[in-house]
């Protein structure tokens, strides 16, 4: 019979094909809490003092990001508040809105639902129904980008926390690289790199935790999620990489850890190489950093904008 190998206990819920690792419930809670707050402190993530506004989706990750946060706020190394984005997508958002909101409430921290509607005038659904020129996911990317790091700043937050695991980093560099934006892959990391700072950083705790990891932290830590999935994102290319990536993890049970690590080794050389240093400016309708007169925000909300009006 399985035992646990931390503890001996007979009912086991993780056998870790990555490293062949078997645990219990309590084992594999902590050893994921210790995982996380380890990789915080290697990568410089947060510091003590730093006011930290984590993107609080509902989602399972984001919730995730939360519950282990919470645990350097009651410490007093970190305050600690939380930002939800109402894309305004019928049918779906409202249930992670709530589920956010009982999360940030059960804990006692301050917690915004800010909209697209508020500062761009329309909702996802209706920007997608004039048929612009993107997909779903360019428009809510670029959007959901702009109003996290203004509300952030907003409340001086220090710090933006992200859910995003490791099938979404993976993901990422595959993604950008079988597209050869290389640009987009400098940018890739555990934590943003800008200088700017009008540009509050972003760190992502769980980048070395895998997605089904999380999905079964949240479980055992008996959390209240959002599981369904965006209606828009079903058929991005994105979804199909990480198809892809799955599939081979199965016979292949440490690919994501070793598409990581290489990722990360030859990162430095790519920015040395391939980084696009822009000046940037400010935007003249927003006031955002810019590279342009207008930040891509601006133009993309003045393009929709034209919609209606044609
Ligand atoms: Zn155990
Ligand atoms: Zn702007």
């Amino acid at each position: 019979m399985k035992q646990c190998d931390r503890c001996g206990e007979s009912r086991v819920i993780i056998e870790r094909k990555q490293s062949g690792q078997i645990l219990c419930k309590e084992c594999f809670i902590q050893t994921t809490r210790e995982k996380v707050l380890k990789d915080i402190r290697k990568y410089k993530l947060i510091r003590k003092g730093d006011t930290v506004a984590v993107a609080l989706s509902g989602g399972k990750d984001s919730v995730m990001v939360l519950d282990i946060l919470y645990d350097l706020y009651e410490r007093n190394i970190i305050d600690l508040l939380s930002i939800t984005i109402d894309e305004g997508i019928q049918g779906y958002r409202e249930h992670g809105i709530k589920i956010a909101r009982n999360n940030a409430r059960k804990i006692g921290i301050k917690h915004e639902v800010v909209s697209f509607k508020d500062y761009f005038d329309k909702t996802l659904d209706e920007i997608m129904n004039d048929e612009p020129q993107y997909g779903a996911c360019t428009y809510c990317g670029v959007f959901r980008r702009w109003i996290l790091n203004r509300v952030a700043r907003d409340m001086n937050a220090t710090k933006i926390a992200t859910g995003h695991n490791l099938d979404d980093e993976t993901q990422a560099i595959v993604m950008n690289y079988l597209e050869g934006n290389i640009d987009n892959l400098t940018r890739i990391g555990p934590k943003s790199g800008s200088k700017d700072g009008r540009f509050i950083v972003k760190i992502k705790p769980l980048r070395e935790i895998p997605e089904r990891e999380v999905a079964l932290y949240v479980v055992a830590r008996d959390l209240d999620v959002h599981f369904a999935g965006c209606p828009y994102s079903s058929d991005s290319f994105r979804a199909e990489i990480g198809g892809f990536i799955k599939k081979l993890s199965l016979n292949h049970p440490t690919i994501m850890y070793s598409t990581l690590r290489g990722f990360d080794k030859i990162k430095p050389v790519l920015k040395a190489e391939f980084s696009r240093k822009s000046e940037m400016r400010e935007c003249i309708n927003c006031g955002e950093p810019a590279a342009h007169d207008l930040c891509r925000a601006c133009i993309f909300s003045k393009s929709i904008e034209n919609c209606i009006n044609e």
